[in-house]
């Protein structure tokens, strides 16, 4: 589908909120691209940097946060997601736009994609390149998300992600470089469309349900999901330290099909029989986790993460236990539904 700008009078009324990251950063000099503070130039100075963006949108600027996204905390997660909410449901306001670092952006915007009650678009940017480089990439990815949020063909798709000309879903898309300016991709199912010189193409729809058709919000009072990685001669001792500190959910980034080492899947299997929910995914970055697949996931009281990466996979067992969820099997229900 090819939608091309609105030429009615009264342009979209967008909300811009600013939490931070590199497309917020600043360096010594512009030819610095690695050596500089994330998230220290406001959401005004941002939107002086684009040119045109009030021909596309009227603009209502927040600053929520000013952090590296590598330091996000849950709680600001939960301030974000309400904030979103408030501002999605107000008659003033048409579409919601987050700029954010690269380093956790899968992640909260994941967390939005499920947590985020409304239709209207809500879509995250970013950047590679600090604020003060030469050829920065985060102006016009804030050009391209805007465009993307005021776009009506953007109402109902979830949390979209616009970076590097091309608009992915939150669920499915993921960090992959440390340095390249198109650090994003969705492994195996691609992007969902593009987004260039102000046109807006989709080519597919995200299948899963999300925002108004997840049950989850962000909770004030999160429970405790730690992420545990299978290798070769990997030891008991992280489990059962983390057991021992009262940890509620375990993610474990197990290897090839969320396989995981004889002396940690022991460890995992006890903390399981304890009511400790354990989630099988995958450190290989692509492909799914099969459920009683090599491990029998039954037998051991395992959940397995289908899709998910090990990092999407905690953001939505935090949401299904933050909500109560407990109990095996409904688990793995939401692990095949969301
Ligand atoms: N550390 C930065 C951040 O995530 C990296 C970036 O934005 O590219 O905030």
């Amino acid at each position: 589908m090819n939608t091309s700008p609105s030429s009615s009078a009264a342009l979209p009324r967008i909300a811009v909120l600013a939490t931070g990251g590199t497309i917020a950063g600043s360096a010594a000099d512009a030819a610095n691209t690695a050596g500089y503070q994330a998230g220290v130039i406001g959401v005004a100075q941002l939107l002086a940097a684009v040119p045109g963006l009030d021909a596309i949108a009227q603009i209502h600027a927040e600053q929520v946060a000013s952090v590296d996204s590598k330091d996000m905390t849950l709680a600001l997660w939960s301030t974000l997601a309400q904030r979103v909410n408030e501002l999605l449901a107000s008659d003033e306001i048409d579409g919601v736009v987050i700029t954010h670092g690269t380093d956790t952006l899968e992640e909260t915007a994941y967390l939005l994609h499920l947590t985020v009650k409304s239709a209207k678009p809500c879509v995250l940017t970013a950047a590679m390149r600090p604020a003060t480089a030469l050829s920065a990439d985060g102006p016009l990815n804030l050009l391209n998300a805007v465009t993307l949020a005021a776009n009506a063909a953007a109402a109902g798709q979830g949390v979209l992600v616009a970076f590097n000309n091309r608009i992915h879903c939150a669920r499915d898309v993921t960090k992959v470089s440390t340095y390249a300016v198109d650090a994003f991709q969705s492994p195996e199912i691609g992007a969902l469309g593009w987004v260039q010189d102000g046109r807006v193409e989709f080519q597919r729809r995200a299948l899963r349900p999300h925002t108004v058709d997840a049950p989850f919000t962000a909770a004030a009072q999160w429970p405790q999901v730690e992420i545990v990685t299978s290798y070769a001669g990997v030891s008991r001792a992280a489990v059962e330290a983390l057991v021992a500190a009262g940890v509620d959910g375990f993610v474990v980034a197990g290897t090839g099909n969320g396989s995981i080492h004889g002396a940690m899947q022991q460890s995992l299997a006890e903390a399981a029989a304890k009511g400790v929910a354990v989630v099988r995914a995958s450190r290989v970055g692509s492909g799914h986790v099969m459920h009683n697949g090599a491990a029998k996931d039954d037998a051991l009281g395992f959940v397995s993460s289908g899709t998910l990466n090990p990092y999407k996979a905690r953001v939505l067992l935090l949401l299904a236990l933050a909500a109560g969820m407990t109990d095996k099997a409904g688990l793995q229900d939401v692990f095949d539904r969301y």
